[in-house]
């Protein structure tokens, strides 16, 4: 079957919420997709940062084929081998001490809303129903009815009320505004180190470090969406690193899997997740004994293979390229480790052209809100490959 029948029968059958490339893929390895004409592309997105540890890598396929022989779901209703080693090593990796395995990024979200609102009424002492949560401007969290409660995108919003209250909105990257909306109802600040989806936004230096000594002031919980952020992709394990600090709640998910699996989970660094108690919250695929044995390997692989390292070294050389191939239709290039983007001057006429002709030239990536395309290959991209991306992007923004 040729591309064009793939793309009309998910137009005909599929509902129409996403706006895809029109590239069809079949196969991948690495940094590495092929789409059905037998066509090579380096991927420049990574799944939106699901795929740190490049497509396919074997040892987690390995190990996926190897756990989905022997068991794949208990439940949580019964104790299974993978959960507890899981939760050991994650734990030892982050330096956490409590963890809760969920599917998805959303679903890790909602579960650090309801935990940091019960911590607020056990804990903290707030009123019954009063709890609050502030959350940044432009921020992305998922797509949930409550998760979108809080976003300030029109697109993500539009017709999908009513929503769930219990959320003040601030700008991001100001820290006196942070301050400004505590009140003695709030309970958690829920913010990414670096927002992904608004257009790879970096916060001005030492924001976060003020949002960590606030939240311990006032006894607010400080919840790190490290969903796109986390495992490696700015260079670090974890984003909070590069500022020293320790959340008391870290989101996790996307690259938890390498991409083999839907895989989230909350980690807690305080006594937070304790206020759970056996009934309270749950899922039926959360935990499961293949994904636990998935996450495990795609850890190790981070680690043992030297991806966060390479993530940083890699990132600095690619954003320094990039700023030497430059145009004066770029408005700024900005980036930490494999997180990097290039933003056009609206009068370029969008992001969304230049990701067409990138395409066409071997290089897949998408435009993050209009103006600005994302470069986020896998995290075991060489300098070579780099070298090689660098020549195509300076033909496509001279051109
Ligand atoms: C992708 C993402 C989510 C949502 O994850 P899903 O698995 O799509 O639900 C949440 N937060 C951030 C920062 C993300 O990038």
């Amino acid at each position: 079957m040729k591309a064009d029948a793939f793309i009309a029968m998910e137009e005909r059958l599929g509902a129409h919420n996403y706006h895809p490339l029109d590239v069809v893929l079949t196969r991948g390895e690495g940094v590495w997709v092929w789409d059905v004409d037998g066509r090579k592309y380096l991927d420049c997105l990574s799944a939106y940062s699901a795929v740190n540890q490049g497509h396919c890598h074997p040892r987690i396929f390995k190990a996926m084929v190897e756990q989905a022989a022997r068991l794949t779901l208990t439940s949580r209703a019964f104790r299974n081998d993978q959960l507890g080693r899981f939760y050991e090593e994650i734990c030892d990796l982050t330096r956490s001490h409590k963890v809760l395995p969920m599917n998805s990024g959303a679903e890790a979200v909602e579960t650090a809303v309801k935990t940091v609102r019960k911590w607020g009424y056990r804990v903290k002492g707030v009123p019954e129903d009063q709890a609050e949560i502030i959350v940044c401007r432009n921020n992305f969290h998922g797509r949930t009815i409550t998760v979108i409660s809080f976003s300030t995108d029109d697109a993500s919003r539009d017709g999908f009320g009513p929503f769930t209250p219990g959320f003040r909105i601030v700008p991001f990257g100001d820290i006196d505004a942070l301050s400004s909306a505590v009140t003695p109802n709030t309970v958690g600040f829920l913010v990414e180190p670096i927002q992904g989806e608004a257009g790879v936004i970096l916060p001005p230096a030492g924001y976060l470090k003020a949002a960590r000594s606030i939240c311990r002031d006032r006894n607010i919980v400080l919840i790190l969406d490290e969903i796109q952020t986390g495992l490696g992709r700015t260079g670090k394990l974890l984003a909070e690193e590069h500022e020293g600090i320790e959340a008391d709640l870290t989101l996790v998910g996307k690259a938890l899997s390498g991409g083999f699996y839907p895989i989230s989970a909350v980690l807690s660094n305080s006594e937070v997740l304790g206020v759970l108690q056996p009934g309270e919250h749950g899922s039926t695929f959360g935990g499961n004994p293949l994904a636990c044995a998935v996450a495990r390997e795609a850890l190790k692989v981070l680690v043992e293979e030297g991806m966060i390292e390479n993530a940083a070294r890699m990132g600095d050389y690619f954003l320094k390229g990039l700023n030497q191939i430059r145009t004066p239709g770029v408005r700024e290039i900005r980036g930490k480790g494999l997180m990097i983007g290039m933003e056009f001057h609206p009068e370029m006429g969008g992001a969304r052209p230049y990701c067409q002709r990138l395409k066409e030239k071997g290089i897949l990536c998408k435009e993050t809100h209009e103006h600005t395309i994302r470069f986020a290959p896998p995290l075991v991209i060489t300098r070579e490959t780099v070298d090689w991306a660098l020549d195509i992007i300076r033909s496509v923004i001279e051109g």
